[in-house]
């Protein structure tokens, strides 16, 4: 490598993912005697953040440890509490059935045939309570961890729910005081250079910023990516049909229902499905649908009538959103990161994650040099294909659906509803469950040979390769016997046996410690955080 100097980087937007994107590569490029990035963010006054995105996935972990952010503060600084499974209810049948997909499972050591034995029994316990303790230490509402931080042996590995603003403001507060230079002004034009990359930002204030690698986290305005660079946005609502969504928030002083679920529940309405997320003060809801099946007023209505007679009053919010990403992530000297780069709708909280990913994976690919196309070319390849295998699990959810109740579900049916490289994971999966060595290269027979939409460099040909992806099969087959994938065909082919029970002692004995060192949720979000004590209310308790 060359000598080289510190590079100037400018992030033009200042919601989660920019100031993740700050905190996070301060602290990995500048944490040794010699800084490697010179960091500016730029934040406008005039355009508000998106404000969503309150659940995550376990990866968050990750981001704050290398970023040095203690649990507990983080925590209380952003209003979290403990997110252990999603509990999908009514995307079967309509008829009140639910099922977890929960984040930790046990294995069976050296060969772990769960899914097989399951799929040959006759599936009276659900899938996920076969291989997991999760989802009844969910079910009776319980903390991941102990009042004293003790380990309890029961694997729970969490994430979080929490105020996405606060995230921001706290990422924000930490970067700042570690030498992350912050402006706030609004950025009114770009300048370029003659090789057509972005040399500097021009501000209504009257800055000019200059900077070697700028990224573009303006959300979905993409500012620097499409309106300056424009890099085509590659629209992936075939697949995905939701487009918008009708937010609230139920504050405890008006409605407490007497605990704090350790979960996101994800409840299947007429046209798309309501997230539920428990915060410490209060609780989000979020009816996402689209736009082409119901109005918006009446999405509303579908909304406060699930929430139950205290939501009248409550203010509603309308986000529009568009599912699809950016043809390159990495354009020139600029990276869009965020809502600017891509987006999948929010089932499964991936929108952070890929904030994230994107920033992890700058800091592994960062041009210290000023040779930047190398980087920039594997660098969008593992953002497309991380992208694709997202959506292929995001769409699993809904194709495998019985309903027939509203044009909605019967729409996401069809057969061009589902993606062919998910296609050809279902055809392959009903020939043998879902194992890890399905995740080495995705490559299934019938898989169309696809183009990556990033260009036709030598490799552009091939499908979306990603033996790391965010999802593995023990994801894929919560999904898939969730939702009674060949329930009917194992009946035929295997009869109905009582299932061996070789992980059940595992799952027994952790049920029979956990009530015994686990306090529930709220007590342990009142003992160890602090939170108030609000009276339990009337009326619905969701
Ligand atoms: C309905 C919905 C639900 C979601 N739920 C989840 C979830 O549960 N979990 C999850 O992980 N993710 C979720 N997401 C995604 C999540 O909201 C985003 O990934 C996250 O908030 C990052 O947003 P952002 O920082 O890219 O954009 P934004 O928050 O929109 O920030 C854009 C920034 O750019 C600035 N800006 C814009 N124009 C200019 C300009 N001209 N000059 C200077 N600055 C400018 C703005 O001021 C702002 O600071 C959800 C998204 C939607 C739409």
């Amino acid at each position: 490598m060359t000598e080289f100097n510190p590079k100037r980087v400018l992030i033009v937007g200042g919601g989660s993912s920019g100031w993740m994107a700050a905190a996070y590569l301060n602290a990995v490029l500048n944490a040794g005697d010699r800084p490697f990035a010179q960091i500016a963010l730029v934040e406008s006054p005039d355009v508000p953040r998106i404000g969503v995105g309150e659940a995550t996935v376990p990866s968050i972990n990750h981001i704050l440890a290398a970023i040095g952010i203690d649990e507990l503060e983080f925590m209380r600084r952003v209003d979290g509490t403990y997110k252990q499974s999603i509990r999908y209810v009514n995307w079967l049948h309509n008829a009140g059935e639910h099922y977890h997909h929960p984040f930790s499972r046990y294995r069976l050591e050296p060969v772990d045939r769960s899914a097989d034995d399951w799929l040959r029994s006759d599936r009276s316990i659900p899938f996920a309570e076969t291989v997991s303790a999760q989802p009844i230490i969910c079910e009776l509402g319980l903390a991941p961890k102990t009042v004293d931080q003790r380990s309890t042996g029961i694997p729970l590995t969490y994430a979080f729910h929490m105020n996405a603003l606060k995230f921001a403001d706290y990422l924000s507060e930490i970067a700042t005081s570690r030498g992350v230079t912050r402006h706030v002004d609004h950025v009114v034009d770009v300048e370029r250079t003659e090789s057509g990359d972005i040399a500097a930002v021009k501000t209504k204030g009257g800055l000019r910023l200059e900077a070697e690698l700028f990224i573009d986290c303006t959300g979905f305005a993409a500012i620097l990516m499409e309106k300056t660079l424009g890099v085509a946005w590659v629209d992936c609502s075939q697949w995905l049909l939701c487009d918008r969504a009708i937010t609230m928030h139920v504050p405890y002083e008006q409605h407490y229902p007497g605990y704090v679920r350790p979960y996101t529940t994800a409840t299947a309405l007429s046209s798309g499905w309501v997230w539920e997320i428990p915060l410490q003060t209060k609780r989000s809801l979020g009816y996402v649908h689209s736009s082409a099946f119901i109005d918006e007023e009446k999405a509303e209505q579908e909304l406060r009538a699930f929430e139950g007679a205290h939501a009248e009053s409550l203010d509603a919010r309308t986000v529009h959103f568009k599912v699809g990403h950016r043809a390159k992530a990495w354009a020139g000297n600029c990276i869009a990161i965020g809502l600017a780069g891509s987006f999948i709708e929010p089932l499964e909280s991936t929108g952070l994650y890929l904030s994230d990913l994107a920033t992890v994976m700058l800091t592994e690919h960062f041009p210290y040099g000023d040779d930047m196309a190398p980087l920039a070319y594997r660098y969008n390849r593992i953002m497309a294909n991380r992208f694709y295998e997202i959506l292929d699990f995001i769409n699993l959810h809904y194709c495998l659906t019985r309903r027939s109740d509203t044009e909605f579900w019967r729409e996401i049916q069809k057969p061009e509803r589902m993606h062919d490289r998910l296609r050809a994971k279902l055809d392959f999966w009903s020939k043998k469950p879902p194992s890890a060595a399905d995740f080495e290269d995705q490559w299934f027979p019938g898989q169309p040979d696809t183009p990556l939409p990033s260009g036709n460099l030598p490799g552009d040909h091939r499908s979306p390769i990603d033996a790391k992806g965010l999802w593995n099969h023990e994801s894929y087959e919560m999904i898939l016997y969730g939702m009674d994938f060949l329930d009917q065909e194992c009946n035929e082919w295997f009869g109905k046996h009582r299932l061996k029970p070789q992980l059940l002692k595992n799952i027994f004995q952790a049920l029979a410690t956990a009530p015994r060192v686990l306090p529930e949720h709220q007590a342990w979000l009142q003992r160890v955080l602090g939170m108030r004590t609000y009276p339990t209310s009337q009326g619905k308790a969701n």
